[in-house]
């Protein structure tokens, strides 16, 4: 009776009409690829980053936190091969003159693209497939030779020429670097012994050439990194871990476990040693959710070269000085709110119409409960206000007195909110409320003094 909804179009205007995700600058027309979260996007995001934070730091004793700065010496972006290497192959439609990721052409007719490829050898693969390509947006075939362009967003910080293109400070392409360049500060500052990691939540900018897929891929971006640094032979054995690790992640989170998978990575990255994607079904096809990846050494051997600064770790127990190597979990904040809204969004036929409900984890949900006096009548909005204030201590609630009660249910199961309490005229007589559950449906009578442990239940 209940579907997953494949529908991309319902979740964005699902989106926007209950206030989860604006387009940025949108009374302007909208600037393309950057998007708001609005009142009930921000508590989603917010929740996410919550419980990526428990499970990664807080519920471990060998992760810690970093909050490093979105801008960074230019040289960092240089070591890392951000400068020199960090493109999207890129040729416009002649006709339309819409610019489009030749690799991205490419991989619609089957032809992937490696992304190590110089410019001469995406050319030549795309000319071999010439004849096979259309433009998506008017059809032609007419497209200007393959230009390699860089993703880096740079700003004219501490720049007062007014000629920002002399070496431009780069708003970060991603939030690792910060943990790299901070390796030797936690190891110093800290008792972190290998193996340990560091976590980061923050945003990264790229300057993606198409925009495609709402919130998928977009210019200014979330972040949930960790680096895991472990000693050279047992950087495998990790990896097999936090491959499992990350996966259970999702599961937890109540996304469906059909609709996750594992991507192995075959045009490696040449210092890359094993690359793994966890794969979510959108409603536009399996795509990337997190990168776990076994990197080796070369972030911190690329540091110490640049910065002449050694990056290693000294194994005091075994008198062993190395490098260690690195295994990466990187997810995305939006990715993983797609996800969720897409992997929760179901339509449900009751009573001849369609209820549309978000059954998410009650974690994530923005609000876990909403108060709704049956009528505005001040005798049941006192009431009501007090179960508010009784609740509030603990979770984020929603009061809500307009409209009918059976549209503020329907209100509340769109927006994911796991129950909703009903104070009615038989309150006042029996001090208890009605509990509905959003998924089920089931309503029970609770007495009001009993309300907190109930849901310390339901809800814990
Ligand atoms: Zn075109």
């Amino acid at each position: 009776m209940s579907e997953q909804i494949t529908d991309m179009e319902k979740i964005v205007s699902l989106a926007k009409r209950r206030g989860f995700v604006f387009p940025s600058s949108e009374i302007y027309g909208g600037l393309a690829a950057v998007y708001d979260y609005g009142p009930l996007g921000v508590e989603l995001e917010n929740n996410i980053k919550e419980v990526w934070w428990k499970a990664m730091v807080h519920d471990r004793e060998d992760v810690v936190g970093l909050d490093s700065a979105i801008f960074m010496l230019p040289k960092v972006w240089e070591a890392s091969g951000h400068v020199g290497g960090f493109s999207d192959p890129l040729t416009e439609c002649k006709q339309c003159h819409t610019r489009h990721r030749v690799d991205h052409l490419l991989e619609a007719i089957e032809v992937f693209a490696d992304e190590k490829m110089s410019q001469e050898e995406v050319q030549s693969l795309f000319d071999a497939n010439k004849d096979k390509l259309a433009c998506p947006k008017c059809g032609a075939n007419d497209f200007t030779p393959v230009r390699k362009f860089n993703l880096l967003v740079s700003s004219n910080l501490g720049n007062f020429t007014g000629d920002w293109t002399k070496e431009p400070v780069y708003l970060r392409g991603e939030t690792c670097q910060g943990i790299y360049v901070n390796f030797k500060n936690v190891l110093d500052s800290t008792h972190a012994k290998v193996p340990f990691g560091i976590a980061q939540i923050g945003k990264a900018f790229r300057n993606e050439i198409t925009a495609r897929q709402f919130i998928f891929r977009t210019r200014e971006f979330e972040q949930m990194e960790m680096q895991y640094f472990v000693h050279p032979d047992d950087a495998m054995k990790y990896y097999e871990q936090w491959k499992e690790n990350r996966m259970q992640f999702y599961i937890d989170l109540g996304i469906k476990s059909e609709n996750l998978q594992w991507h192995k990575h075959e045009n490696l990255v040449f210092y890359a040693k094993e690359a793994y994607d966890i794969e979510y079904k959108y409603p536009f096809g399996w795509k990337e959710l997190e990168g776990v990846h076994a990197r080796g050494d070369y972030d911190l051997t690329q540091h110490t070269t640049h910065s002449g600064q050694k990056m290693e770790y000294m194994d005091q127990a075994k008198g062993e000085k190395y490098t260690p190597h690195v295994v990466e979990t990187s997810a995305g904040v939006a990715r993983t709110l797609l996800a969720v809204l897409c992997d929760a969004y179901c339509e449900e036929e009751v009573k001849d119409e369609t209820r549309v409900v978000l059954k998410l984890h009650p974690k994530l949900a923005p609000y876990k409960i909403a108060v709704l006096p049956l009528s505005k009548k001040d005798e049941l909005i006192a009431p009501a206000r007090e179960v508010v204030a009784l609740l509030k201590k603990k979770y984020h609630v929603d009061f809500d007195e307009t409209q009918s009660i059976g549209k503020r249910y329907r209100r509340q199961d769109e927006i994911g909110t796991p129950y909703c309490v009903t104070v009615d005229f038989d309150t006042l007589q029996d001090k208890a409320v009605t509990v509905r559950d959003r998924d089920t449906m089931k309503q029970e009578r609770i007495k009001i003094d009993e309300l907190v442990s109930f849901f310390a239940k339901k809800l814990n």
